[in-house]
């Protein structure tokens, strides 16, 4: 079928500023475990922009869009989780076989890497070509849902309850759910206990409002935007704290030299050392930023020796999937996790404005309607 897709070009090997054009492309239908969505929105995440940016490697022509939500179209002759006509939102994708994936950990699962960089299936092919025949690397995440339609795994599939708004739902594909997942799914903050949150982004800020609903104590977030401190202290943030070169200093005064818990979520800052300087004994910090994966963390040895502290790396929000995403749906009908306090709307043929409106930090959450 004929369908309109963003389409990342390279010049030169490089990937330009606004260098995403809408294009008609044809898609194939679904395969036996696969379905097509009519996607009716899509978020614009940090590693959306990381691979436009050259932090993350992502072929090209190709398709971006991790956060899609939208509309069952067809199912392949093995899927039953979903029927036609369905809300749905493209969740992680996961090969479902993997030591991982049969642990009950498919966030880690061995292929992921693959499955969201490669652009193309495990098998190697593509869904999408161009009109000429050339295939577009669109199995972003195996979704790419800059686009009017998509083929995606039924498994990474998420049914949307009735009701529910799910075009403002599908940043719990990736930067809602990493956010609020690292505190509710593998921190866990116990009583009365205290969590820095740097960066105050759409995963930060998602990790403030879940701590929000913790009972943890304090709740210190840390970044440079004095606009996104007020926000946070909104959202349920107790201190905010602007970052100089006196933050671990501040997080110690403020704390008592006890900060239990750490969320490093900055946009690529890369301010996991000074996370885990601020924790006092015991403490566990946990790494969920976009830093280039190859940038190098710093730790003192005596440091976390002495002091007994845990640093983890967190990949989505750790947790299993269908579930956490239908609490955070509730939650947000309950007016409990108001995400919807981070989003900004755009037409989808407004997409690099979307992408330049977030690089330059006046968007938080940007949000395509196709
Ligand atoms: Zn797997
Ligand atoms: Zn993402």
């Amino acid at each position: 079928m004929k369908i309109t897709a963003a389409v990342m070009e390279k010049a030169d090997g490089v990937v330009t500023r606004r260098s995403i054009k809408l294009e008609e492309v044809d898609l194939d239908g679904p395969r036996e475990d696969e379905v097509l969505v009519r996607i009716t929105s899509c978020g614009v995440c940090g590693t959306d922009r990381g691979c436009l940016h050259g932090q993350e490697p992502y072929p090209a022509p190709g398709v971006l869009g991790h956060e899609g939500a939208g509309t069952i179209e067809a199912v392949g002759r093995l899927v039953d989780n979903v029927k036609v006509g369905d809300r749905v939102l493209l969740g992680f994708p996961f090969c479902g076989t993997c030591p991982s994936c049969r642990r009950g950990k498919p966030r880690y699962c061995v292929h992921g890497s693959d499955l969201m960089f490669s652009g193309f299936r495990l098998d190697g092919s593509s869904p999408m070509k161009r009109a000429g025949g050339e295939a577009l690397a669109a199995r972003f995440f195996q979704q790419s849902s800059w686009a009017t339609h998509t083929i995606a795994q039924a498994r990474q599939v998420v049914r949307v309850p009735d009701g529910m708004d799910a075009d403002l739902l599908g940043p719990l594909g990736c930067s809602i759910t990493t956010g609020a997942g690292t505190v509710l799914n593998e921190l866990k903050p116990r009583p009365n206990s205290s969590i820095a949150i740097f960066g105050a982004g759409n995963v930060g800020l998602a990790a403030v409002m879940a701590a929000a609903l913790t009972p943890a104590t304090r709740i210190i977030v840390v970044d440079k935007n004095a606009d996104r401190l007020a926000l946070a202290r909104e959202l349920g943030a107790t201190d905010a704290v602007e970052h100089d070169g006196d933050t671990v200093q501040r997080i110690k005064d403020l704390t008592n030299g006890e900060l239990d818990y750490a969320v490093e979520a900055t946009d690529g800052s890369n301010l996991v050392a000074e996370a885990v300087e601020a924790l006092g004994v015991l403490g566990t910090c946990a790494m969920v930023g976009g830093a280039k994966a190859s940038a190098p963390v710093k730790l003192h040895h005596g440091d976390m020796l002495h002091a007994g502290k845990t640093l983890t790396g967190v990949m989505g929000g750790g947790g299993t999937t269908p579930d956490f995403h239908l609490a955070l749906m509730h939650l947000h009908a309950q007016g409990r996790f108001p995400l919807d306090r981070l989003v900004r709307r755009y037409p989808f043929a407004e997409v690099n404005q979307a992408i330049d409106d977030s690089d330059a930090g006046s968007a938080i959450k940007p949000i395509l309607m196709m």
